[in-house]
């Protein structure tokens, strides 16, 4: 089976978490599957291994799965970037606006070098709010957004659009 099928097969769909309305895309069964763990990393890899890349940034919490696989097959450092007072360091914030209310996500302010060209990552990209405000923060310390690398894409909520302002080098290995 292709990769694309193969994710599509062990992703749970489960209606109306965390509230009324959502289809939630569990990929919890994912990790259930080591071999299609690593053919995921392999596959991120693959479509990022000829650029320059210094790091690749994950997304709390679950960015940080596929993030920390991603990071070894590139060899390189994971940066994680999370929800406000959860880094022990000195931090830089974002704040930005989610359908209901608002949300605050940081980095480290010395976890990358000036200049440095790094992968975004994140399980899922849904209205694509978070993950502009890693992109906001990896501006922020003077860094670059080399590109995107989702697991799943939710196409219909249009998040594309908003990433592409960051960065059009923009990797989802299955869209619904
Ligand atoms: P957004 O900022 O709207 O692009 O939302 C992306 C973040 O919310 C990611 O960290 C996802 O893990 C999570 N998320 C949003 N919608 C869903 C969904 N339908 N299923 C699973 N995770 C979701």
């Amino acid at each position: 089976m292709q990769l694309e099928a193969r994710i599509k097969s062990a992703i749970r769909d489960i209606p109306d978490f965390p509230q009324p309305g959502i289809l939630f895309k569990d990929i919890t069964p994912i990790m259930q599957d080591a071999v299609l763990c690593n053919d995921i990393a392999v596959a991120f890899h693959e479509s990022f291994k000829n650029q320059k890349i210094d790091a690749i940034v994950g997304i709390e919490s679950r960015g940080f799965l596929f993030g920390m696989l991603m990071a070894q097959k590139f060899g390189l450092p994971f940066i994680p970037v999370r929800k406000k007072g959860k880094l022990p360091a000195k931090t830089i914030s974002y704040e930005y606006q989610l359908e209901y209310g608002n949300a605050t996500i940081e980095i480290h302010d010395d976890a990358l070098p000036v200049g440095s060209s790094v992968i975004i990552h994140d399980d899922l990209l849904a209205t694509g709010g978070t993950a502009c405000a890693a992109a906001e923060l990896v501006k922020r310390l003077d860094c670059k957004v080399a590109g995107f690398a989702f697991v799943v894409s939710l196409d219909f909520l249009n998040g594309r659009k908003s990433v592409e302002q960051h960065s059009t080098n923009i990797v989802s290995l299955i869209n619904y």
